[in-house]
């Protein structure tokens, strides 16, 4: 790792920590990262010529894996023309038109730069529509980083929200409130102690950024059922799980449930900076230019961007084979992983919804916040360093989800499931 290392000495010098988003900085495992200097199909390679096989595939968007030549053919011809105008372009026009020809829910689509964007001009637009001005999120959802969403909870179910980050205003705070996920009861008590004051509930239908925890079928009828009886908009934040968990994302998993505004990210930019929001005609008609709602951005739409989201989407469209071909390699995973952890006596538990999979070394059911947080940090350390250095590329957390796609062979598994193996053998 001797040009990691050095490149990471250098960046340091000139950038907060050497990165330009904190994960990837592997401070949560004690170590430093490699440096990547290509992708190809299901592997990364670093600048040392070190290969991994990537089960981050850049936090989700490279369903497709890295390099795929739909994307890269798409992206060449759009160079050709030019990379950005301002100004509306046919491929803006078809990315809508796809989105909202497949995605339930989704009448009308907005493109931003990121998830974070998305996220937080949904919520302006939920406080425009209802005239209110306080949130609820839910503990250990990750929204992106815009002051509001960057509040955990709370000591008390219906205390105030504190921010996470400094710089973000105790005021701001004060409009955020937070629940226990998958708890209706902590929901329907703050929705009653705070009436006619809450514009939005925002959830990641199926949780990714507390490690994989899906919303419970009861707690999600119960959600949309006490949310319109408050008048307070649903936000499902499926950046995370659009397109990842199925084609249609977490809301085909829960059929006859409406949110009334929807974001996305990761995938549908295909590896470009890339979110969107959309939802019910009505409420995204309050947008401007034809509302009163500003929301802008110098390269939202972005002809690059708009394209590789394009050829991905189209291709996952056009094979729907895909999805249950990656369920069924993370069942694989998920069963090589248990029998890891029954042949050396670790105590493991799998967490997995379609394609989105995560492992704890816990004990207990992981439902919640609480139960994801008890899982064991160390071990986690541990683990995550042996299987780097036998060549298997983790998100640096127990927070986070492992991401398949389709390049990954049987192979592949098998390497990961043998490293596994012999990596909790190596930890018993
Ligand atoms: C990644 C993520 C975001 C933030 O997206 P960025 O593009 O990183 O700003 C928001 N919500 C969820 C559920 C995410 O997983």
């Amino acid at each position: 790792m001797e040009k990691s290392t050095a490149y990471f000495e250098r960046s340091k010098k000139v950038m907060p920590g050497g990165v330009n988003s904190p994960a990837r900085a592997f401070s949560s495992v004690d170590m430093d990262p490699p440096f990547i200097e290509r992708g190809k199909g299901a592997y990364i390679y670093d600048e040392d010529g070190n290969k991994y096989l990537d089960f981050v595939g850049s936090w989700g968007p490279l369903i497709l894996g890295h390099g795929d030549e739909d994307v890269v053919r798409g992206l060449q011809e759009v160079i050709e023309k030019g990379t950005s105008f301002g100004a509306p372009t046919k491929i803006e026009m078809e990315m809508a038109e796809l989105m909202v020809e497949s995605l339930p829910n989704v009448e009308m689509v907005r493109m931003v730069n990121s998830g974070t964007e998305a996220t937080m001009s949904a919520l302006r637009l939920a406080k425009a529509y209802t005239g209110r001005s306080k949130i609820l999120k839910f503990e250990g959802n990750y929204h992106g980083h815009s002051d509001s969403l960057l509040i955990k909870a709370g000591s008390g179910a219906l205390t105030h929200g504190v921010p996470d980050s400094l710089g973000v205003p105790e005021e701001i705070g004060r409009h955020t409130l937070t629940a226990n996920y998958n708890d209706l009861d902590n929901v329907e008590a703050i929705l009653e102690a705070n009436k006619e004051e809450i514009a939005a509930v925002i959830i990641e239908p199926v949780a990714g950024n507390m490690g994989v925890i899906p919303m419970k079928e009861e707690f999600a009828r119960g959600l949309r059922t006490l949310t319109k009886k408050h008048g307070v908009i649903l936000i499902y934040d499926e950046v995370m799980s659009g397109f990842r968990v199925s084609f249609q994302g977490a809301q085909s998993l829960y059929p006859d449930i409406a949110p009334d505004l929807i974001c996305y990210g990761k995938i549908i930019g295909g590896g470009l900076p890339v979110g969107a929001f959309g939802g019910r005609k009505d409420i995204m008609s309050l947008l401007g230019p034809i509302g009163p709602v500003y929301q802008a951005g110098t390269l939202s739409g972005n002809p690059l961007a708009m394209r590789a989201g394009f050829e991905t989407l189209s291709k996952l469209q056009k094979n729907p084979g895909y999805y249950p071909q990656l369920e069924a390699m993370a069942e694989k995973l998920e069963r090589g992983i248990l029998q890891a952890g029954k042949n050396h006596n670790i105590p493991v538990v799998v967490n997995r919804v379609g394609a989105m999979i995560s492992l704890f070394f816990s004990h207990e059911p992981v439902t919640n916040f609480n139960s994801a947080k008890a899982a064991d940090q160390e071990r986690f350390k541990k683990y995550f360093k042996a299987m780097l250095e036998a060549g298997i590329y983790l998100p640096p957390s127990q927070f986070e989800a492992l991401f398949l796609n389709i390049q990954m062979t049987t192979e592949d598994l098998d390497k990961f499931i043998d490293t596994i193996d012999r990596v909790f053998s190596e930890l018993s």
